[in-house]
C-alpha cells in the first residue's frame, strides 16, 4: 500500500453562516417552527441552525409560487432559458463553494461533490434551459401545470434539487422545495444562486424542515404537482395523500438492483464497476448495484481481485481528495447498516470487509461484502443504503435473469459480458428503469431515470423528464 500525504480541500471558500432561515418569495425569512441543527456527519461538529417551516409557512411559500406563476409561465420560453442558462453559469462558477459545502453537510467525498454532482447540476441546468424555448417540439403540449411542490433526500442533495428544479423552471413551473432535513445548506446556498441569477421573486422557495414540513408541501391544496424522491415507504405516504386529488405525482423510490458479471466479462474492469455501482457515495445510492449476482465458473477469481481491490480503497476524511469512502450521512442511517449487516450474519451469509480504520467521531462503517447469500436473505430483499454488497450466485443467462427481477423493486440494473447480443437480450428481460451495460452507475442530464414496480413512477430526465411538468 501507498502512503498518501493528507490532501485536504480548504473549507475557506465556504462562507458558512451561524444560522439560515427559509427562502420564500426571493427573500430570506425566519421560519415560525423551532430551529434544528445541521451536523458534519464526519465529525459531529454543528455547522449551522436552520428554520423549521410551518404549515403557515409552507403556505406562505406556496401562495408565492403561486403569483409568480402569472409571471413566469407567462415568459417566452427563450427569456425563461436565458435565466436557467444563468444558474448553470453561476453553478460553475461557484462549483468549489457548493462541492466543499455538500461534502460538509452530506459527508460524501469531496472528490466525489466535485467531480460527480456539482458537474451533473450544472449539466441539468445548461440541458433543461435548451428545452425552454423548444416544448412545442417535445410532444407533450407547451402548458406548465403550476406549482410544483418537491420534496428530496439526502443522499445527493444539490443534484436532486438539480433534477427536480430545472425541468420544473424550464416548462413554466414555479416551485416549493424541501431539502431533507439532514442536507438543507447547498439548497440554501443555491436559493443564493436564484437570487444572484435575477430570478423573478417566488419563482423558487426553499422550505427546510423535517417529514411534517415536506408532509405541508405534498398536502397544500394549491400545489398542482407532486414531485418525491426518497424511501418507499414515504413514497406510500405521499401517494396516499395525493389520492383523490388532481395532483400530478412523480415517486423515486428505492431500489436493489443486481450487478451481473457473466464469466466472458473483461474482470479488471468488472470489478470497478463493481466498487463504482456500491461504494459510490457510501451506497447512499437507490440504484445503487447492492447484489452481485457472479457467474459460479468465475466466482473465484472475481471475489479475489474484488477483495484486492477493496483494501486498497481509502475511507476518512470527506474534504480529503485521496478519500474513496466518506461518512454515513447520520446516525440513524449508520444504525439501519449494522442492523441489516448484524441480520446478514445472523440469517448465514459470511461477511468480510477489509482492514479498515474508522475515525473516533462521526458516522463511519467500512466497505463490507456478504457471501454466501441466499434470495430469502434480508440483504439481498431489503435496500441497506450503506457501503454492503450481498454477494449471489448462478449458472445460466435465465438463473441471472430470474434472479435479478426477483425484487420488489425496478430501479436499475448492470450486466457484464463481453457479447453484445448477450446484453440486448438481458435488457430486454430485466425489469428495471436503467440498465448499465460494462459500466454503473453512469447519470447524463439526457437519459431518463426511473423505476419499475416499488421503485415508484415517472422519469426524470432527458426528454421523458418533460412530462411530469407539463399537462399533457
Ligand atoms: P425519507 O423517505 O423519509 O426522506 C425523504 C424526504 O422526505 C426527506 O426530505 C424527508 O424529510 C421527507 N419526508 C419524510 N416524511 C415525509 C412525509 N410524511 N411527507 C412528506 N415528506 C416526508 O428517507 P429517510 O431519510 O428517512 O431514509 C430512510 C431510508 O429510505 C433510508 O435508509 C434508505 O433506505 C431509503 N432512502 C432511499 C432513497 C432513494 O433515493 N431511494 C433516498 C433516501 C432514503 P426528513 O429529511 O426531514 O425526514
Amino acid at each position: 500500500m501507498f502512503e498518501y500525504a493528507p490532501a485536504p480541500e480548504s473549507r475557506d471558500v465556504v462562507d458558512l453562516k451561524s444560522s439560515y432561515g427559509l427562502f420564500i418569495n426571493g427573500e430570506f425569512a425566519d421560519g415560525s417552527g423551532p430551529t434544528f441543527k445541521t451536523v458534519n456527519p464526519a465529525t459531529e461538529e454543528t455547522l449551522a441552525e436552520v428554520a423549521t417551516a410551518t404549515s403557515d409557512d409552507v403556505d406562505r411559500a406556496v401562495q408565492a409560487a403561486r403569483k409568480a406563476f402569472g409571471v413566469w409561465s407567462a415568459l417566452p420560453g427563450a427569456e425563461r432559458a436565458k435565466y436557467l442558462f444563468r444558474i448553470a453559469r453561476l453553478v460553475q462558477e461557484r462549483a468549489r463553494e457548493l462541492a466543499v459545502l455538500e461534502s460538509l453537510d452530506n459527508g460524501k467525498p469531496i472528490r466525489e461533490s466535485r467531480d460527480v454532482d456539482v458537474p451533473l447540476v450544472a449539466a441539468h441546468f445548461f440541458y433543461y434551459a435548451g428545452w425552454a424555448d423548444k416544448l412545442a417540439y417535445a410532444g407533450f403540449g407547451t402548458k406548465p401545470l403550476g406549482v410544483a411542490g418537491q420534496v428530496i433526500p439526502w443522499n445527493f442533495p444539490l443534484l436532486m434539487l438539480a433534477w427536480k428544479i430545472a425541468p420544473a423552471l424550464a416548462c413554466g413551473n414555479t416551485v416549493v422545495l424541501k431539502p431533507a432535513e439532514t442536507t438543507p445548506l447547498t439548497a440554501l446556498l443555491f436559493a443564493d444562486i436564484c437570487r444572484q441569477a435575477d430570478l423573478p421573486p417566488g419563482v423558487v422557495n426553499i422550505v427546510t424542515g423535517a417529514g411534517e414540513t415536506g408532509a405541508a408541501v405534498v398536502a397544500h391544496p394549491d400545489v398542482n404537482k407532486v414531485a418525491f424522491t426518497g424511501s418507499t415507504e414515504v413514497g406510500r405516504v405521499i401517494a396516499r395523500s395525493v389520492a383523490g386529488t388532481s395532483k400530478k405525482l412523480t415517486l423515486e423510490l428505492g431500489g436493489k438492483a443486481a450487478n451481473i458479471v457473466f464469466d466472458d466479462a473483461a474482470i479488471d474492469q468488472a470489478v470497478e464497476g463493481i466498487v463504482n455501482g456500491i461504494f459510490f457515495n457510501q451506497g447512499h445510492v437507490c440504484c445503487a448495484g447492492s447484489r452481485l449476482l457472479v457467474q459460479e465458473s468465475i466466482q473465484e477469481e472475481l471475489l479475489a481481485a474484488l477483495k484486492r481491490r477493496l483494501g486498497t480503497l481509502r475511507l476518512g476524511d470527506p474534504l480529503d481528495k485521496n478519500t474513496d469512502i466518506g461518512a454515513v450521512n447520520s446516525a440513524e442511517q449508520l444504525a439501519k447498516i449494522r442492523r441489516l449487516s448484524d441480520l446478514g450474519e445472523s440469517e448465514g451469509a459470511e461477511r468480510w470487509s477489509p482492514a479498515c480504520e474508522l475515525p473516533g467521531k462521526g458516522f463511519w462503517f467500512p466497505p463490507t461484502l456478504f457471501t454466501g447469500v441466499a434470495q430469502s436473505h434480508s440483504i439481498a430483499r431489503e435496500e441497506i443504503f450503506g457501503p454492503v454488497l450481498s454477494v449471489l450466485t448462478f449458472r445460466t443467462p435465465a438463473e441471472a435473469v430470474e434472479k435479478a427481477n426477483n425484487t420488489p423493486y425496478g430501479l436499475s440494473a448492470g450486466v457484464w459480458t463481453e457479447k453484445g447480443s448477450r446484453i440486448l437480450w438481458m435488457a430486454d428481460k430485466l425489469r428495471a428503469g436503467v440498465v448499465w451495460a460494462n459500466t454503473f452507475n453512469k447519470f447524463d442530464p439526457t437519459s431518463p431515470f426511473g423505476g419499475y414496480k416499488e421503485s415508484g413512477y415517472g422519469r426524470e430526465g432527458g426528454l421523458a423528464g418533460l412530462e411530469a411538468y407539463l399537462d399533457v
